[in-house]
C-alpha cells in the first residue's frame, strides 16, 4: 500500500512522531479505549492483570497505573485498584469476596449507601448481612459465624463519628479467619495507617481529600496480599469498573497538596468544633479528637491527625423547623453531601431513618465539613446562624 493517502486518511495516519525526550513536572495524561499492539502475538499473549503492558483503556493506562502506585504507597500497601466512585470500590470488594449463602458484617454506623447496597442488592443474591456495634469488640466476635466472609470497619463511623478500637475489631475477625476491609476515607492514609491496624483491604473514596476539589468521583482499593489483590482485580475487570485518565489526572494533581490541606481542614475543624461546644444550643460535639466524644481514647491511641469533619447535637427542645432555619441561615456553609473540598458544607441528618438498631442520640444531629475558608469567617457565620435557633 502506498504511503500517499487522501488528506482525510493522512490526517489520521500521519507519520510524524514528536521527540521522546519530554520531561515535565506533571505526569502525562494517556487516554484510550483502544490500545495498539505491535503485532498479533503481543495481542494474544498480553495479560492485563500482570500490569506489564496495556490491553484496553478500561483495564488501565499509564495515567491510572501511576495513580494506583502512588495510592498504594500512601497507604503502605502493594497493590491498588481504581473504581469510578468510592461506592463502586465498596461494591468491587463485596462482589469479589461474597457469594450466595455468605454473610457480611457491617458496623451499625457504616456509611449509609454501603448498608443500602447490602440490603437492596446483596440480599437479592442470597448474601445476608448483620450490623455489629463498632464500640463493642465482643459484639462483633459474637456475630461472626461460619458464613461470615467479610467484615467492614470504618473509623470514625459516618455521621455519628464514634472512633472504634480498630485493632481490636480486626483481631476479632482475624481470629476467625475472616477478611477485614477498612473504609479509610476519613483517615485518608494520613491520620493513621490501615494496614498497621491489621486490615486486609483499605478502601478510600478519593472523591474526598485526595480530590480536594469537589470535582471528581473515584474510589480505590489497596491491598498487600497478591492473591487477594488478584481476586479483587478480576471481578473489577469483569464488572467494567475502570476510570478515565482525565479523572485520574485530577487526583494526581491534587495528591501533592493533600497533606497540607488535610492538616488545615483538621486545625480549622477542631477550632470550630470547640467553638460550637461552648454554645448553649449545642448539647454535644461529635469529633473524635475532642475529649468527651465517643471513642476519643481510641482516636488518641490510633491517630496523629483528624479530618475536617464533625457533627453536633442541637438541643432536643428545638423543632426540626428551627434546625432547618439554622442550616438555611448559614451563608458560607453550603448545604450538600460529601466533604474534602475547599467549601464548607452542612447537612442536617435524621438519625432515626438511618440507623434502625442503634440507640438514638437525643437532639438533632447536624454535620459539618470544614473547608479551607478563614476560620474567623466560618465562626462568624455559625454565630449569626445560631441566632436563628433562638
Ligand atoms: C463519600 C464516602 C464514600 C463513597 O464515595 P463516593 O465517591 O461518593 O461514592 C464511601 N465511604 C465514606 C466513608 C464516604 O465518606
Amino acid at each position: 500500500m502506498s504511503d500517499t493517502h487522501d488528506l482525510t486518511t493522512g490526517l489520521i495516519h500521519h507519520p510524524y512522531q514528536p521527540p521522546a525526550t519530554w520531561d515535565a513536572v506533571p505526569p502525562g495524561v494517556f487516554k484510550a479505549s483502544t490500545v495498539i499492539f505491535p503485532n498479533a502475538a503481543a495481542l494474544r499473549s498480553r495479560v492485563y492483570t500482570a500490569k506489564t503492558g496495556y490491553t484496553y483503556g478500561l483495564r488501565g493506562t499509564p495515567t491510572t497505573y501511576l495513580l494506583e502506585e502512588r495510592l498504594a504507597t500512601l497507604e503502605g500497601g502493594r497493590f491498588c485498584i481504581l473504581s469510578p466512585s468510592g461506592l463502586a470500590a465498596i461494591m468491587n470488594v463485596n462482589l469479589a469476596l461474597l457469594g450466595q449463602g455468605d454473610e457480611l458484617l457491617l458496623p451499625n454506623n457504616v456509611y449509609f449507601p454501603s448498608s443500602d447496597m447490602a440490603a437492596a442488592v446483596l440480599a437479592r443474591w442470597g448474601i445476608s448481612h448483620q450490623f455489629y456495634d463498632p464500640m463493642d469488640v465482643a459484639d462483633l466476635a459474637a456475630k461472626i459465624s461460619d458464613r461470615t466472609k467479610l467484615v467492614w470497619v470504618e473509623a470514625p463511623g459516618s455521621v455519628t463519628m464514634e472512633f472504634p478500637d480498630l485493632a481490636g475489631l480486626v483481631a476479632a475477625a482475624r481470629a476467625r479467619g475472616v477478611l477485614v476491609a477498612l473504609d479509610n476515607t476519613w483517615g485518608a492514609g494520613l491520620a493513621f495507617r490501615g494496614f498497621d491496624q491489621g486490615a486486609d483491604i483499605v478502601m478510600h473514596a478519593l472523591t474526598k481529600y485526595p480530590s480536594g476539589g469537589a470535582d471528581v468521583l473515584m474510589g480505590s482499593v489497596v491491598t498487600r496480599d497478591e492473591a487477594l489483590h488478584l481476586r479483587l482485580l478480576k471481578v473489577h475487570g469483569q464488572l467494567g469498573l475502570g476510570v478515565a485518565a482525565n479523572d485520574a489526572e485530577f487526583i494526581l494533581r491534587s495528591l501533592p497538596t493533600m497533606a497540607l490541606r488535610y492538616h488545615a481542614h483538621d486545625a480549622a475543624a477542631r477550632a470550630l468544633a470547640e467553638f460550637l461546644g461552648r454554645q448553649p444550643q449545642v448539647t454535644q460535639v461529635l469529633h473524635p479528637a475532642l475529649p468527651g466524644s465517643p471513642g476519643h481514647a481510641h482516636w488518641a491511641a490510633t491517630c496523629t491527625a483528624a479530618a475536617g469533619l464533625f457533627s453536633v447535637m442541637l438541643d432536643a427542645a428545638f423543632t426540626p423547623a428551627q434546625v432547618d432555619a439554622f442550616v438555611d441561615t448559614l451563608r458560607l456553609f453550603k448545604i450538600g453531601y460529601s466533604w474534602g473540598g475547599p467549601v464548607s458544607l452542612v447537612v442536617p441528618y435524621d438519625l432515626g431513618s438511618m440507623r434502625a438498631d442503634r440507640t438514638a442520640l437525643p437532639g438533632h444531629l447536624v454535620r459539618f465539613s470544614i473547608g479551607l475558608e478563614a476560620v474567623a469567617d466560618l465562626q462568624a457565620d455559625l454565630a449569626q446562624a445560631l441566632l436563628a435557633l433562638g
